[in-house]
């Protein structure tokens, strides 16, 4: 393009608030032809809350919750802090948790008041060699509303499912609409449960939805859609799709993200509205269409 063409598209931009970091950004926004989109944090607001407390029967509401948010509390995940926030805002004491370990994809475990408790989700639970039972049922329910299931086991016994929904921002469904308007596949990309997923994104008219993929596979997922020489585009969040970021030929950070997400992206969008995405392919496409 030319540096006239480039400056304008820039500053069309930057009025906007979608910040393009340089040149070969803005001309590669033009060529995107599939838009991957990660679920938490991008699509849904990112403020998970707790909807569900369902218990086996042994273990009572608020127990369970003391326990689970007891381990909830050493980690830093999104559905980890809903949990401790949950178990406060109810008023349950804490108590405190030794032998914490974080599982990347999977949940956490620690030893709580003399239990071993695990929290997470299916595949946490398999690795720990805990069958749901009677309730499995009750997960898929919760799943099929398309919140996250997060299963608690005590000594290795499934204790509990806590229902957990993260809202979509208001503009996700207006942003897939228009990404198809130019022509874009949209894919939404989770480690969340494919049930969970598949609601959601349902609800918001995506194209193709791949669940289920663990942190360090995202990157990997990114490549297969770029076969045949297509053009990917990457929208994240998270300190977990930076790598997926990197691998896409345009990696868009939303502003209100993690500082990893903002420094790997090509293009942040400093008002975290996913409209904005689709406004960035047209301000690449028209850049484009200058330079001719
Ligand atoms: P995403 O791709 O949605 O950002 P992650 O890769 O961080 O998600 O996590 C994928 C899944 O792993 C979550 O949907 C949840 O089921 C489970 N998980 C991970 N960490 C935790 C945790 N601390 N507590 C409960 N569940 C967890
Ligand atoms: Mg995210």
């Amino acid at each position: 393009a030319t540096p006239t063409a480039i400056m304008v598209g820039t500053g069309l931009g930057a009025k906007r608030g979608v910040f393009f970091k340089n040149a070969i950004a803005l001309e590669t926004s033009a060529r995107v032809q599939v838009v991957v989109m990660d679920k938490t944090g991008t699509l849904t607001k990112g403020e998970p809350e707790v909807t569900d407390v369902i218990t086996g029967g042994g273990t009572g509401d608020d127990e369970l919750l003391r326990l689970a948010a007891a381990v909830e509390r050493e980690s830093e995940h999104p559905l980890a802090q809903a949990i401790a926030a949950h178990a406060d805002a109810r008023g349950l004491g804490r108590v405190r948790a030794g032998r914490f370990e974080n599982v990347p994809g999977h949940g956490a475990v620690a030893d709580v008041a003399g239990h071993r408790v695990a929290v997470g989700n299916r595949r946490l639970l398999e690795r720990e060699g805990v069958g749901l039972g009677e309730l499995g049922a009750r997960r898929d329910e919760v799943a099929a509303g398309g919140r996250t299931a997060v299963m608690v086991a005590i000594d290795g016994v499934a204790a509990g499912v806590i229902g957990i929904a993260d809202a979509p921002r208001e503009t996700s469904a207006a942003a897939v609409a228009a990404l198809h308007e130019l022509g874009v596949e949209v894919v939404m990309l989770t480690g969340d449960n494919a049930a969970t997923a598949q609601r959601i994104a349902r609800r918001l008219g995506i194209d193709t939805m791949i669940a289920e993929v663990l942190p360090g596979d995202k990157a990997a997922k990114i490549a297969e859609l770029q076969a045949g020489g297509r053009k990917v585009a990457m929208v994240g969040d998270g300190v977990n799709d930076a790598p997926a970021l990197a691998r896409s030929d345009l990696g868009i950070a939303i502003g209100a993200g993690t500082d990893v997400a903002i420094e790997t992206a090509d293009v942040v969008l400093m008002r975290s509205d996913p409209l904005d995405v689709a406004a960035a392919l047209r301000i690449g496409r028209a850049t484009l269409r200058k330079m001719r």
